[in-house]
């Protein structure tokens, strides 16, 4: 079986070694569903922006992994106090490879941290530190990755949900920030109780999903919750190979 390439976004950490070295890293398991949907996972670190049109040749998917907060600078913002880490030239970078992938037309997958990339990307902002909203449900859970906390509403219409074959299902969810405005030729197809937007869709002929949960923790416990992997390869391959698979 051929395997489209999927190019990961990942962290630059420094080294728990005690060496003088930065680490580029991200999860096994965004890998692992990758592999999971019939895709070949390739990582990125995070470099110059002008190398991202390089990046991208020979790649057939993108997808933007979770990390820290975006810096608010991004979407014209000053820090608000509650504000994570932020790294802006994970940032920057990823802003270009994003940019660089809408110019060739290729499918991308956006996952937490990427859901928010792609927000900013298209012109909308963030709530920098949910917690400062009042009247929101629980969206740091202190159970494992694996386990379903929160219920989504999913837009009858979304990809998801046809997917999902229902309008509503459970996710995880681990994350600080949310989007606040929809960025142009976004919209919702997923939000909780609260309000807060879970999953957006591109409204454009490029193939565009993004989840504010973590898929690639619960997929082996949560069959459905492999479904996000799953249409996205669907896109790369109908793309890359002209046919279904
Ligand atoms: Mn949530």
């Amino acid at each position: 079986m051929k395997r489209p390439r999927i190019l990961l976004t990942t962290a630059s950490s420094p080294s728990h070694s005690g060496l003088d070295r930065i680490d580029s890293l991200t999860g096994l398991n965004y890998c692992e569903a990758i592999v999971q949907a019939g895709g070949l996972p390739l990582l990125a670190s995070n470099l110059q922006p002008d190398l991202a049109e390089s990046f991208l040749e020979g790649i057939d998917g993108l997808l933007l992994t979770g990390g820290a907060d975006i810096d608010p600078y991004f979407y014209g913002q000053q820090p608000h106090a509650g504000l994570g880490k932020v790294d802006s030239e994970r940032d920057e970078f990823e802003l270009a490879l994003y940019k660089a992938a809408k110019a060739r037309n290729l499918p991308v997958l956006g996952v937490c941290r990427g859901i928010q990339l792609i927000n900013v990307a298209e012109g909308g902002t963030l709530h920098q530190h949910l917690p400062a909203l009042t009247n929101t449900i629980q969206h740091v859970q202190e159970n494992r990755g694996s386990a379903l906390a929160h219920e989504l509403r999913l837009e009858p219409q979304s990809k998801l949900a046809k997917a999902v074959g229902s309008n509503k299902m459970r996710s995880n969810s681990f994350h600080h920030q949310a989007i606040d405005s929809l960025g142009a030729k976004l919209r919702v197809s997923a939000k909780t109780s609260d309000g807060i937007i879970e999953a957006v869709e591109g409204r454009s002929e490029q193939f565009v999903l993004a989840v504010q949960w973590h898929p690639e923790m619960s997929f082996k416990a949560h069959p459905e919750q492999h479904l996000p992997f799953q249409i996205f390869l669907e896109a790369v391959k109908t793309q890359t190979f002209g046919v279904k698979s």
